[in-house]
Order: C-alpha cells, then sequence, then structure tokens
C-alpha cells in the first residue's frame, strides 16, 4: 500500500488533494502518515479520522490541547509546533505533498527531500526562497521534486521526452487575475475583498491576491528558472484570461508545445500523484468549441512592477529569493490588515531588496540553510519597517 504525507493539508491544495486520496478510495488505498494544518483543528482532525493518519500535527502550540481532544479515541498522534511539523516529514512516506502557504513550507520539504523520499511541490516559496538548496538536496539523496503549480506541471508534461537543449524559451501564461485591465489609479485604490475575487480559480485568500498583483507570477517566474535551470531571457509570460493553456514550450525547430486543461488544481495535483504514469482525474473535460476562442496579450510591467522585480531576482539569484519572497509575505501581511495600498506592497518589497544589497551580499554564491534563513528574517524586519513609513494613516 502506497503511503502519503501532506503539509498544509486544510488549504486549499490539501483539500483537493485530500478529494483525490478520498475519490481514490481513502483509507482502503492509501496509508496516510502525517497531515499537518494551522488553526483549522476541526477539518485537521477529520480529515485524520477519516484517513487514519498516524499523526496530525498543528503548525501553532497553543493549539495542541484542542487537537488532542477532537482526536480523541481515534488512535491518532496530535503534536504541534513547527518542529514537530519538520520532524513529521522524517517519517517515511512514498509520497509527500508540500502545500503549507509561504516560507513555512520550506524545512519540512527539505527533510522530505534528505530522506530521498518524492516530493510533491505546490509550496513555490520555498524554491523562490532556496531554490539551488532545494535543487541540490533533491539531487544529492536522490530525491523527486514534482511540480504543483499548474504552469510548471504544464511545462513538466511539455518536456517529457524531450532534449533540454533543444528548448530555446518557455512562456507560462497568466489569467491577469481580477484586475487585468485595471488602470493605475483604480489599482491604487483597489480593496482587499476585490483582489481576492479570482475570475477563473478558487483559491487561498494569500495567493489570489498574489495573483491580483502579479506577484504570484512573479514568484513563479523565478521558481521556472530554479526548478527547469532555464536562464532568465529564457522565460516569458503571456497573460491569458481563459486559463486554459497553462504553458507553452517552444523548440529550436520553431515548434511550441503548449499545455491545455481546465483551471482545476486537481489535474497538476493528481497528476504528480500518479507520476510516472497517469490516472484517473476527475476534472472537467475541455470543450474547445464551447470555449469558442483563447486570447493572449502581453503583460503589462508598469501596472504589475512585481514582473520586473522578478527578473531582478533571478538574474541576482543567491539569497535575493529569500528577500524578494519574505518582504512579499510581510506587503501581503501589510495589505490584508487594510493599511497598505495594493501597489505600495511592489514599492515595499523594491525598497527591502535595495536596502539589503547594501547590508548583505545578496548574489554571493550558493547559500545554506542557515544564510537562506537569516535572509529571510532580515527582510522581514526592513520590510515591516518600510511598510509601516508607508501606512495609509501614518
Ligand atoms: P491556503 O492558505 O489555502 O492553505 C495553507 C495551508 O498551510 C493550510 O493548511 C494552513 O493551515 C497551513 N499553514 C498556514 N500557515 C502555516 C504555518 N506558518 N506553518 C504551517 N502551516 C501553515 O493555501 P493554498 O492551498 O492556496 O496554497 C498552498 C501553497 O500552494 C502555496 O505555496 C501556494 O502558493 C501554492 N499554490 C496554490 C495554488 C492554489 O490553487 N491554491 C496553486 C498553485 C500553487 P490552516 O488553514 O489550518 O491555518
Amino acid at each position: 500500500m502506497r503511503s502519503i504525507s501532506i503539509f498544509g493539508a486544510t488549504g486549499s491544495i490539501g483539500e483537493s488533494t485530500f478529494d483525490l486520496i478520498r475519490r481514490a478510495g481513502g483509507a482502503v488505498t492509501y496509508r496516510t502518515v502525517a497531515l499537518t494544518g494551522g488553526r483549522n483543528i476541526a477539518r485537521l482532525a477529520e480529515m485524520a479520522r477519516e484517513l487514519r493518519a498516524e499523526v496530525a500535527v498543528t503548525a501553532h502550540e497553543d493549539e495542541l490541547p484542542a487537537l488532542r481532544a477532537a482526536l480523541a479515541g481515534s488512535g491518532v498522534e496530535a503534536t504541534a509546533g513547527a518542529t514537530a511539523i519538520a520532524e513529521a516529514a522524517d517519517r517515511p512516506a512514498d509520497w509527500t505533498m508540500s502545500a503549507i502557504v509561504g516560507a513555512a513550507g520550506l524545512v519540512p520539504g527539505l527533510r522530505a527531500l534528505r530522506h530521498g523520499r518524492m516530493l510533491a511541490l505546490a509550496n513555490k516559496e520555498s524554491l523562490v526562497t532556496a531554490g539551488t538548496l532545494l535543487m541540490q538536496t533533491a539531487r544529492d539523496h536522490g530525491a523527486t521534486i514534482l511540480p504543483v503549480d499548474s504552469e510548471h506541471s504544464a511545462v513538466f508534461q511539455a518536456l517529457t521526452g524531450e532534449d533540454m537543449r533543444a528548448v530555446e524559451r518557455v512562456i507560462i501564461t497568466a489569467s491577469g487575475g481580477p484586475f487585468r485591465d485595471w488602470p493605475l489609479d483604480r489599482l491604487a485604490a483597489a480593496t482587499v475583498h476585490q483582489a481576492v475575487a479570482h475570475p477563473n480559480w478558487s483559491m487561498g485568500q494569500r495567493i489570489s491576491i498574489d495573483s491580483a498583483s502579479m506577484f504570484n507570477k512573479a514568484l513563479e517566474l523565478i521558481e521556472t528558472r530554479e526548478f527547469f535551470g532555464f536562464a532568465p531571457d529564457q522565460i516569458e509570460v503571456l497573460v491569458h484570461p481563459q486559463s486554459i493553456v497553462h504553458a507553452l514550450v517552444g523548440f529550436c525547430d520553431g515548434g511550441v508545445m503548449a499545455h491545455m486543461g481546465p483551471p482545476d488544481m486537481r489535474h497538476a495535483i493528481g497528476f504528480a500523484l500518479h507520476w510516472p504514469e497517469r490516472g484517473q482525474v476527475p476534472v472537467a473535460r475541455l470543450d474547445l468549441a464551447a470555449l469558442g476562442q483563447l486570447t493572449f496579450q502581453s503583460p503589462d510591467e508598469v501596472r504589475f512592477p512585481a514582473l520586473r522585480l522578478a527578473r531582478e531576482v533571478m538574474r541576482t539569484r543567491g539569497l535575493s529569493g529569500a528577500a524578494f519572497n519574505a518582504a512579499k509575505e510581510i506587503a501581503l501581511d501589510h495589505f490584508i490588515a487594510g493599511k497598505l495600498a495594493f501597489l505600495d506592497m511592489a514599492a515595499v518589497v523594491e525598497g527591502t531588496l535595495d536596502r539589503l544589497s547594501g547590508e548583505i551580499a545578496l548574489g554571493a554564491g550558493i547559500p545554506d540553510l542557515d544564510a537562506v534563513l537569516a535572509t529571510d528574517h532580515l527582510a522581514r524586519i526592513r520590510a515591516d519597517e518600510l511598510a509601516r513609513t508607508r501606512h495609509r494613516n501614518s
């Protein structure tokens, strides 16, 4: 029986993964090792009971009594805290889903890779923060990383059986989010409520806002660079409002392979779950005649400066991804709290990168975990300082 763990089980990707596991027979087909969550204790306990998990872990130590109570009599062990999440990644599992949101996903992902595991990676922040380290760890320990972001799963699928030397360029698509055609003055006043209303995808709050600001696409540009190793000028973004074509790979003979699918994350998750085979996945089938047309346009880096900042990070590499991601997470916190204007998120990230480049060697060498975590910490402090100077009420 195949064993699995889901990190971030109570989130949007975690729920979709759970749905696929359950439809495939749940505890009858899969042995569940670890399920982790944050504050949604009731749901975590419910999932752990249904899949008869070995252990359920909450990220928050103050939630442990509630988790223990919710699991009473189930035989599922309950643990709590960031260390407990990392320890859960040490437990042997054939397949691990990395779907914690933010940089908190990095350490458990690395721990799973150090055991040579198969890691389905939705947590793009860990590739952005420590791409070189993550890929090197996978190589050193014979581990496999399967991309779960829909664009990267699409590139991965389009590259299957191809010679990487024949690839000229890779194009990842962006729906453009809810603000695709908004002018700058309207963007300046955009609210959290407007930003989470994604036209095509149903996702967690943070990634939905990142889609509206195109910080999500910025992270994905860096993710493409780190995961596949393409040079920055080989990677393009194309706005495609229908979200049917997820990525395209252009080859040296002029041919282009496009990957299409419905905007449902269960395709990419199911692909990773069944890899290297293909299994049945219950997503809607494409009806291109009903869709009628697919449209494409160039991205606007003036209205969406996150893309320009990502290109800088792709060139600098080293510790700049850790700084970029941490600053973005803090700017997003301030926006969600209603303190920072939508467009000021990019200004905070740019300002943080500028300040940090005067304090540490952002582009130096191949960083180790300590250097990554120290940069993440410092960038959060600097981004918080900068965000406060821009608060709407101050
Ligand atoms: P959600 O916000 O829906 O879920 C996040 C999960 O992480 C929840 O289980 C949450 O617990 C848990 N969590 C939150 N903070 C912490 C923490 N500090 N430590 C440990 N666990 C924590 O996120 P999504 O599912 O939308 O996204 C997950 C990852 O997948 C992100 O990296 C995102 O960029 C990526 N991704 C998501 C896509 C999507 O369609 N949603 C598409 C492609 C990639 P709880 O809710 O119980 O508090």
